[in-house]
């Protein structure tokens, strides 16, 4: 099974953000990919969920050779679809627990028989354990108060339970402090399994030390500029986004000048 990316281009507002992205991501790898700020990361992962603000002008995603693209973000979910926020959202009012129970049932695919309250129960604190979670989190309102290092565990935690076939982690290692992140990768280990395909945007090589990306994608002006293996992301932390920016603007001024 294979996440099919194609030059994908989409808009925001009106103005493009991506501009011809290929990717494709088989079940069992792990991508990381990377690039300066406003490069367009985010953007193609909100894209990739069917945010309703940003616009597919061009191209095709696929899973298992359908296309994903006229699907709503729950349908897109219960096709093995998982998104890790940069940013997740409080909610006040609402429990991990109610919330994590209505994210679980409603990614099952139909037909499926779902869990009672006492089932899920266990199941949620079997993750909790894996991930060095208190149970009293699940009391909590959502990621309301949550320190940074908290709310990336909430994710992946739901990630735990959702068990993806493709997981798109949004800077996860954001805002870590370093045993923070050393606990959040580990969960993202023990979560990936052989039938996991994630893709780990990030912007700095620290957490890759941890969880080992096969392949390394390079990010710039909505394009993927470079690909390679995990020397590719050594490289970068050594000589900076700027050198890659350098070469690749010289490589594309050359041939293509009037
Ligand atoms: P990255 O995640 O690589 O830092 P983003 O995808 O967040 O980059 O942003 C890429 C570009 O798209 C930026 O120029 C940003 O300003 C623009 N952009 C992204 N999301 C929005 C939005 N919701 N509204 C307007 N502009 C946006
Ligand atoms: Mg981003």
């Amino acid at each position: 099974m294979k996440l099919e990316i194609k030059d994908l281009h989409a808009s925001v507002e009106g103005k493009e953000i991506l501009k011809g992205v290929d990717l494709t991501i088989g079940q069992g790898e792990t991508h990381a990919l990377m690039g300066p700020n406003g490069s367009g990361k985010s953007t193609l992962a909100y894209t990739l969920m069917g945010h309703p603000k940003y616009q597919v002008t061009a191209g095709q995603v696929t899973i298992n050779g359908e296309s994903i693209l006229g699907l709503t973000p729950d349908k897109r979910v219960k096709k093995g679809l998982f998104l890790a926020f940069q940013y997740p959202v409080s909610v006040q009012g609402v429990s991990m627990f109610s919330f994590l129970r209505a994210a679980y049932n409603n990614s099952r695919p139909a037909g499926t028989e779902l869990p009672t309250i006492f089932e899920f129960k266990e199941v949620v604190a079997e993750k909790l354990k894996m991930l060095s979670m208190d149970e009293s989190f699940l009391n909590r309102y959502l990621n309301e108060g949550f320190s940074g290092g908290e709310k990336k565990r909430a994710e992946i935690l739901q990630m735990a339970l959702m068990q993806p076939k493709f997981a798109v982690l949004d800077e996860t290692d954001s805002g870590l402090d370093i045993d923070a992140l050393r606990i959040v990768a580990e969960g993202i280990n023990k979560v990936s399994g052989p039938e996991t395909g994630s893709l780990m945007i990030t912007h700095y090589q620290r957490i890759l030390k941890y969880v080992k990306p096969q392949f390394v994608h390079v990010m710039y002006q909505g394009r993927i500029i470079e690909s390679g293996g995990e020397e590719l992301s050594r490289l970068l932390e050594e000589k900076g986004y700027t050198w890659i920016k350098g070469y690749k603007e010289e490589e594309q001024v050359a041939p293509s000048a009037p």
